[in-house]
């Protein structure tokens, strides 16, 4: 059983005196609130945090790194809370701790093989320091040491898990020593035969193998001291899972894998050419086999590996495969990002960690994967900075969006039915707004009601293209029930201004010819069109009228003389006149007041008292002695057309949309029209209005529409 005092003999020789301390400490704190704890193994619990801070310690981690390891549990297992841990320890510390509470929760669920890419990306976003990931991995290479304590199942559950999900991240950090004994520990409990047959294997040729390796070793080593290169020549036996994986993929038996040894030469050297040297060297001495150099010196791999790779024919005639690195290079493809984590004395961990970030960013620029290096750069950028959110359908199904993605876009990826009847969300048990951006590790539930449906503004909180998509598509169909019944509001109007009932045509053969002349198919495109403002309404009633008469295009400004000639003469009531029922009142042409605005009397000859706005100029010209003072008589509603000028871009539904703002006030709209030209759309409306505050309601809810350019209105002519 690993002690203490081993752990903190290792971490002397990089760590400081007080770092030694707070390590020291933390294995008490551990050793007390894991008491009476015992392992499957029958061990104390306090086995399991000691040897992963031992792995951590021979990583060479910082101390807030190995003192997690002796922490990681202890907030999921023991009554310790987070609080507690950050007096004791600090926040660093704390941070890492429930990092490693969160993920060690994603790991259990059922996953479907498919998800493990996901289940990776998402342990890669969640652990936003990557101290929590190395510790993490350092955890489940200590539970996979003692695997064989679990019931089979469970073995293989977790084994499995481990091939799929944190072998592959080892290998995505470049520490390769982690990802080869994961594999092999797993390798070990998925294909127990296959595991035990080639160990067995392995083991018989073991002595013919020890003396082979020597041999070459030796051939190399006199070559590259005879060239007078510095360095040392290493031999060793490829790990298990790789030879299985190359006889399984390539068909072959063990006899035929002749390159079970891979020999590596690692240069005093720091400088790349002497790797060229010592290559040259090497084919000088064997006959290359071609096309199996491989320079991952000038194309590093995705995880930053540097080396270069040959394959020559040795001294039997067989194949040998040859690694030749400088030291700093053998440091990083054994240490992977570990070897970044160089404690640095008297530098405080913020200084430390921007170091950290700097280093992988510099590694993320230099990236030139062979490979795969978009996969590689996302994976690490998503590490450092998570542009992916991960999480939980409530069965434990892992989902995953864009980075700022809400319930509305969790919902609609479940189902459009789900996301159009959405009305609100529970992230982790708790209700939340439908904006609430989702974070790591959420569990979503989505509630719906039947009859529900989405809203535009809905748009402005979705990332994902298809809620966007969805919501659109629901909001595209109900503009065009809004613009099939504006449309035949418009056509009923102006089918009654000639006498005649549009209902009557409706269903007739000569409707066809319309539909023929507009070139639709069927009455609801017609009523759209019309709508939305493509059709006017005077060239379809043009079909149904006698020869030689034609709806012509009135100017507006007829229209509304038309409508003022009956204004209604108790809308205002005169000040200080007896009895005003019998005075006749009319509103100026001028000014066109209406209700709300300020206005003054003209007793005029013949024309009663003409009604002007308090600061129409030509009321200013006339006589005192004719002025009466009169007020709007708000007794009774009348209204007053006004007309509406709004200039706007030429997209669909302009109309309908203006139209259904001003409908929603329950303002009369007796005329609209759109003409477009150059994909600009102006629209006017006359609208009957009873009161100025009313106006000057719809008009700022009308300048609240993005394609809006301008809006006048108009009573002055
Ligand atoms: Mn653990």
């Amino acid at each position: 059983m690993l002690r203490i005092n081993d752990i903190i003999d290792k971490a002397q020789t990089y760590l400081p005196q007080e770092d030694l301390e707070m390590i020291e400490k933390a294995y008490i704190y551990s050793a007390s609130v894991h008491q009476g704890q015992i392992r499957l193994s029958g061990e104390p619990y306090l086995t399991h945090p000691m040897e992963v801070a031992g792995i951590l310690t021979d990583m060479k981690m910082d101390a807030a790194t190995i003192i997690s390891g002796l922490l990681h549990d202890t907030i999921e297992d023991t009554l310790t809370t987070a609080e507690h841990l950050e007096r004791e320890f600090g926040r660093d510390v704390t941070f890492l701790v429930r990092g490693l509470t969160k993920l060690s929760k994603i790991s259990f669920g059922s996953q479907e093989e498919r998800q493990s890419e996901n289940l990776r990306k998402m342990i890669l976003a969640m652990s936003a320091d990557i101290r929590i990931l190395l510790v993490r991995l350092a955890d489940r290479i200590h539970n996979m040491r003692t695997l064989q304590y679990h019931p089979k199942e469970k073995r293989i559950y977790i084994a499995r898990e481990t091939m799929d999900i944190y072998a592959p991240l080892a290998n995505r950090l470049g520490i390769n020593w982690m990802r080869m004994e994961l594999e092999d520990l797993s390798f070990q409990y998925i294909a127990s035969d296959a595991f035990n047959e080639l160990t067995t294997k392995i083991a018989k040729s073991k002595e013919a193998r020890n003396r082979y390796t020597e041999e070459v070793r030796s051939i190399i080593t006199n070559e590259i001291d005879k060239h007078s290169i510095k360095g040392r020549v290493e031999g060793r036996a490829k790990h298990l899972y790789s030879i299985y994986k190359k006889m399984h993929e390539q068909h072959i038996d063990f006899n035929e894998v002749y390159d079970l040894i891979a020999f590596r030469i690692i240069l005093d050297s720091d400088k790349e050419k002497s790797c060229y040297e010592a290559l040259s060297m090497i084919h000088a001495l064997w006959k290359p086999v071609p096309g199996r150099f491989k320079d991952y010196i000038a194309m590093p791999k995705a995880n930053n590996y540097q080396s270069l790779h040959t394959t020559v024919i040795g001294p039997y005639g067989e194949r040998v495969e040859i690694q030749i690195r400088t030291k700093t290079m053998h440091e990083w493809a054994e240490k992977g990002i570990a070897a970044h984590w160089r404690y640095k004395e008297g530098r405080a961990y913020k200084d430390n960690e921007q170091d950290q970030i700097k280093k992988l960013r510099e590694i993320l620029e230099i990236q030139q994967d062979v490979k795969n290096p978009k996969e590689f750069m996302s994976d690490l950028k998503l590490a450092l900075f998570p542009e992916e959110v991960y999480v939980f359908t409530p069965h434990g199904d892992v989902k995953s969006f864009p980075k700022g993605a809400t319930p509305i876009d969790f919902a609609y990826s479940i189902h459009t039915d789900v996301g159009n009847q959405c009305i609100g969300a529970k992230v982790n048990r708790s209700i939340v707004p439908l904006r609430y951006k989702l974070q790591n590790g959420d569990t979503v539930e989505i509630i719906t009601q039947a009859g529900h449906h989405p809203s535009k503004d809905w748009l402005k909180n979705v990332v994902t293209t298809r809620a966007t998509s969805k919501i659109r598509n629901w909001i595209n169909l109900e503009e065009k029930k809004n613009s099939m019944a504006l449309g035949r509001d418009l056509l009923e109007k102006e089918f009654k201004r000639h006498n005649l009932k549009f209902n009557n045509y409706m269903k007739t053969n000569e409707i066809k010819k319309v539909f023929a002349g507009f070139s639709v198919n069927q009455i609801d495109d017609l009523l759209s069109y019309v709508g939305l403002g493509r059709i006017s309404p005077k060239r379809v009633v043009n079909y149904f009228l006698a020869d030689g008469e034609v709806s012509a295009t009135e100017p507006i400004k007829e229209k509304l003389k038309k409508k003022r000639l009956a204004p209604p003469s108790l809308g205002v009531s005169l000040i200080g006149v007896e009895d005003p029922d019998y005075i006749m009142v009319n509103f100026a042409k001028c000014c066109n007041p209406i209700p709300g605005d300020e206005i003054s009397g003209y007793i005029s000859r013949g024309r009663g008292v003409i009604v002007h706005t308090s600061n129409c100029p030509y009321i200013k010209k006339m006589g005192k002695d004719r002025i009466v003072n009169v007020q709007w008589n708000f007794r009774e509603e009348h209204t007053y057309p006004v007309h509406i000028k709004v200039v706007c871009d030429d997209i669909k539904g302009v109309l309908t949309e203006v139209s259904s703002i001003i409908s929603s006030f329950d303002v009369n709209i007796s005329y609209a029209e759109v003409e477009t030209v150059n994909l600009i759309a102006n629209c006017n409306f006359i609208i009957d209005i009873s009161s100025l505050p009313l106006l000057n309601q719809i008009l700022s809810e009308l300048k609240r529409l993005k394609f809006i350019k301008s809006i006048e209105w108009l009573h002055h002519f």
